[in-house]
C-alpha cells in the first residue's frame, strides 16, 4: 500500500529502491482494485440514492479549511481524496437532478445515461475517427439519425455530438459561413460581401449566437422579437431585404431560454424560397419537445433547416455535457471543419466517418453513448411520455398561476418554462424568498428578468418534479 505519507527524500529513495514506481498509477495491483471499488461504490451509492440535498454553494475560504490541502508531493491517498469530496466537495454543489432544481435549464439525467457513463470512462473511448473508434460513432451516429428523422430531416442528415450548444451554434454558423464563401467564390464574387457577413436572429436568442458572432467576427442583427417574444417570418423578411447580400445564416430558436417560446420557425424557412441564406435552428433546450404530441406542431418547417443543434443534457435526460449538431447534408460540415496536419493525414485520406470533421473539436470523448445507451435500454416511447409529463406540468402550474389571486403569468408558456410575478414584489423580496427557499433546501429557483421587471421561473425538465412541490413553491411567495 502507498498510502503512508513519505517525505520526497523517501520517495526518491523508494523510487530507487522499487525499479516499479512508475508504473504505479497504471498497472492492475491490489492498490488499484481498492481505488476502483471506493470509486465504484461512491458512484452506486450517489445513482441509487433517493435523498440527495439540494445543497448549496460555498466560499473559497470555507472550502479550504474544511478540505485542507489535497495536492502534496506525496499524494493524500484515495480514501482520504475521495472523503473531501463526498464530505466536503460534492456538498458544495449543487444537486442538479434535484426535482426541485427548477433554475436554468436543469438536468435529468436518466439513471441508465449516468450509469453508462461510467462505462465511457472506463473504457477509453477515443471518438474522434472511424479508425479509433467506429462501434461508438456507429452507435453515436444512429442517434443522431434518430433525431433528425424526428425532426423531420432528409435521410442523410448528420453530425455530430459536441460538448454544449454554444460549441454546436458556433460549428453550425462557421459552417455556414464557409459555405456562403465558397457559394461567392464558385460565382466569381470576392470571398466576403461588401460590409462584411452578418447573421440573422432574434433579440431573444441565446447569448451563445452573439458570442459565436464575435468569434466569427460577423454582424449580429438582432430582429426585435414582438409581444409574443417570437421571430415573426416578416421582420426577418425586412432584414434580408435591406441587407441580404451580407447575411449568411438566419438562427431560429427552437425553445427561447428564458421563455421556452418557439420562434416563427415555418414562416422562417419559407423565405428561403425568396432568398438565399443558411437556416441553423437552436434548439439546444426546446427541439427535444418535438418527441411530444403536445408540442410538436409549434416546430413546423424545421425539416427545412440546414442545421440544428438540441442539447441531450437539458432534456434528453443525458449527463452533462452533450450536443447534438446535425446538419441537413454533413459535407457542408466536413469541408468546413477537417483539420489538416501530417500526423492526421491517415484519417483525412480515408473515405469513413470522422466525428471530428463536422466541428471545432478534434480530440473527443464519445459523448453521445450515455443517450444511446439510454434510448437503446427504455425506448423512444419512454422518452416521448417523459417529455409529455413536464410540458402538462408546465401547463397545469400555469392555470393555476393564473387562477390565483396576486400572481400572473408573464407569458403563456409553450414547452416546460413557466416565468410569472408575485404582485406587488420588488427584486428584494423575489431574491430574499429564493434564498430562503435554497436555505430550507426546499426548492432552486433564482430571480430572473424579462424588460426590466423582476420574475419567477420554473423550468421543468424532471419527470420526478410534482405539481404538489410547484404549488408548495408557489404558498411560498408570502
Ligand atoms: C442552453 C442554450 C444554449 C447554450 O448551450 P450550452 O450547452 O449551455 O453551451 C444555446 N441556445 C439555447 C436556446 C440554450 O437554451
Amino acid at each position: 500500500m502507498h498510502t503512508r505519507l513519505r517525505t520526497t527524500r523517501e520517495t526518491v529513495m523508494t523510487a530507487e529502491a522499487d525499479p516499479n514506481a512508475h508504473t504505479r498509477m497504471h498497472s492492475v495491483s491490489e492498490e488499484t482494485r481498492s481505488i476502483v471499488d471506493l470509486v465504484l461504490d461512491y458512484s452506486r451509492r450517489r445513482l441509487l440514492a433517493t435523498d440527495t440535498p439540494l445543497d448549496h454553494a460555498s466560499s473559497p475560504g470555507e472550502l479550504t479549511r474544511l478540505a485542507g490541502r489535497t495536492i502534496s508531493e506525496e499524494g493524500i491517498g484515495a480514501s482520504r481524496a475521495l472523503a473531501a469530496f463526498e464530505m466536503v466537495l460534492a456538498p458544495a454543489c449543487i444537486t442538479t437532478d434535484h426535482p426541485q432544481y427548477l433554475s436554468f435549464i436543469p438536468s435529468a439525467p436518466s439513471k441508465a445515461a449516468m450509469a453508462f457513463d461510467l462505462v465511457v470512462s472506463a473504457s477509453a473511448l477515443y471518438g474522434g475517427s472511424w479508425l479509433e473508434g467506429s462501434g461508438a460513432v456507429h452507435a453515436e451516429n444512429e442517434v443522431l439519425t434518430w433525431l433528425a428523422g424526428e425532426f423531420g430531416l432528409p435521410a442523410g442528415a448528420g453530425g455530430v455530438f459536441v460538448q454544449g450548444g454554444t460549441i454546436g451554434n458556433l460549428s453550425a454558423l462557421v459552417a455556414a459561413r464557409d459555405t456562403a464563401r465558397r457559394a461567392r467564390t464558385g460565382a466569381g464574387l470576392p470571398a466576403r460581401p461588401e460590409g462584411g457577413w452578418a447573421v440573422v436572429c432574434s433579440a431573444e436568442a441565446h447569448s451563445s449566437v452573439k458570442s459565436a458572432a464575435e468569434i466569427m467576427d460577423v454582424d449580429v442583427i438582432a430582429v426585435p422579437g414582438g409581444d409574443t417574444g417570437s421571430l415573426s417570418a416578416a421582420a426577418v423578411r425586412e432584414a434580408l431585404e435591406s441587407d441580404g447580400e451580407r447575411v449568411f445564416a438566419v438562427v431560429a430558436t427552437g425553445g427561447s431560454t428564458n421563455f421556452g417560446i418557439v420562434d416563427d420557425i415555418a414562416g422562417v424557412a419559407a423565405l428561403k424560397d425568396d432568398f438565399d441564406f443558411w437556416l441553423h435552428v437552436d434548439g439546444a433546450y426546446g427541439l427535444t419537445a418535438m418527441l411530444s404530441p403536445l408540442a410538436r406542431h409549434h416546430f413546423a418547417g424545421v425539416e427545412r433547416a440546414d442545421s440544428v443543434i438540441v442539447d441531450p443534457h437539458k432534456w434528453l435526460f443525458a449527463p452533462y455535457d452533450v450536443c447534438a449538431l446535425i446538419y441537413r447534408d454533413p459535407e457542408n460540415g466536413r469541408l468546413a471543419h477537417t483539420q489538416h496536419a501530417e500526423y492526421l493525414d491517415v484519417l483525412t485520406e480515408q473515405a469513413a466517418y470522422d466525428p471530428s470533421d463536422y466541428s471545432i473539436q478534434l480530440t473527443r470523448r464519445p459523448r453521445g453513448l450515455p443517450l444511446w445507451f439510454s434510448l437503446a435500454t427504455y425506448g423512444a416511447a419512454t422518452y416521448r411520455d417523459a417529455v409529455t409529463h413536464s410540458i402538462a406540468l408546465a401547463r397545469r402550474i400555469a392555470d393555476e398561476i393564473e387562477r390565483r389571486p396576486g400572481f400572473s403569468l408573464v407569458r403563456d408558456p409553450q414547452l416546460s418554462v413557466v416565468v410569472f410575478e408575485r404582485d406587488g414584489w420588488s427584486k428584494a423580496d423575489y431574491e430574499r424568498w429564493s434564498d430562503q427557499l435554497l436555505e430550507d433546501q426546499q426548492a432552486f429557483v433564482v430571480p430572473s428578468s424579462h424588460a426590466g421587471r423582476t420574475n419567477a421561473r420554473f423550468a421543468i425538465v424532471n419527470p420526478l418534479t410534482t405539481f404538489e412541490q410547484l404549488t408548495a413553491i408557489l404558498d411560498s411567495m408570502k
